[in-house]
């Protein structure tokens, strides 16, 4: 056909023991990012060899989370992605100018997470996590295309409204053909000092999401997980130290590592 040749991605080559997990969210704020970053670094801590690729174009905050200090660099046809407390890191932000909007479409999209897969040298990885766009666009189906084997991890509220747009990029999955390992529920309540839950999104959303998510794609879907809402998880996100690395007191973090060992 005359095209130039598809670009090799490791991950995806039949002997890659790799295992890839993207992460999801129906919409924006639901702590996708804060997700993605506490898991790696939880990871990173067990021994774990951990990449992130950052391909939330409308968020780039993982760099800022996990604490990167340096630009990638450049070593032949190979991008060298800076290491951050022993995770790898790239974000399409490290390649956008400062300050500008970014108004990629579909096939720019899906070019530049082609690059970031085929041409970043990311040495042997036991786990690469991907921080999706909210939503159930285009990248989505790149992700499925230029990496079959990757497996969804879901993030949302316990808000019902948030739990519906959840369960639409969920489902996605069925599309693709690709495997939900499982539902993570943020912000699921604030402990108040006498120990109450205040259930300030409301409740229910994981569950939900899981159980839809279950009969759609017609398997087991679980919840693996209810992070509650923490000034420290806030504060270890800005000052770019995941609170999973250092918090001793912190029931967010212990859920966050929780996670990371069943996957
Ligand atoms: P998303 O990636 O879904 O857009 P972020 O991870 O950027 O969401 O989170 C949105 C904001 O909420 C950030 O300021 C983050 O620090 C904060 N945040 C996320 N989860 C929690 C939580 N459990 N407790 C407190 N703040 C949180």
């Amino acid at each position: 056909r005359g095209g130039v040749a598809e670009p090799v991605i490791p991950f995806s080559q039949p002997d890659n023991l790799t295992r890839v997990y993207a992460v999801a969210s129906g919409k924006g704020g639901v702590g996708k990012s804060t997700v993605t970053a506490n898991l790696a670094a939880a990871m990173a801590a067990d021994g774990l060899k951990v990449g992130v690729l950052d391909a939330d174009v409308y968020g780039f905050s993982i760099p800022r989370m996990l604490g990167v200090e340096h630009p990638p660099t450049k070593v032949d046809d190979m991008i060298l992605p800076p290491v951050a407390g022993d995770v790898k890191v790239i974000s399409i932000g490290m390649f956008t100018q400062p300050g500008r909007p970014v108004v990629w479409r579909g096939p720019m999209l899906h070019r530049a997470l082609q690059q970031f897969l085929a041409d970043v040298f990311w040495g042997d990885l036991d786990v690469l996590l991907l921080d999706l766009p909210p939503g159930t666009g285009d990248i989505a189906i790149s992700v499925a295309q230029l990496l079959p084997n990757a497996e969804l991890l879901v993030v949302t509220t316990p808000q019902l409204a948030a739990a519906e747009v959840a369960e639409r990029a969920g489902s996605m999955a069925q599309a693709t053909s690709q495997k939900v390992v499982g539902v993570i529920e943020n912000m699921s309540w604030l402990e108040q000092s006498d120990g109450s839950r205040l259930e300030i999104f409301g409740a229910g959303g994981g569950q939900r999401v899981a159980d839809e998510l279950g009969k759609t794609l017609e398997t087991d879907v679980p919840l693996l997980g209810q992070i509650p809402l923490e000034v420290s998880l806030r504060e270890g996100g800005d000052s770019g130290q995941p609170s999973v690395r250092t918090a001793t007191d912190s029931p967010a973090a212990d859920v966050l590592r929780d996670i990371a060992r069943t996957l």
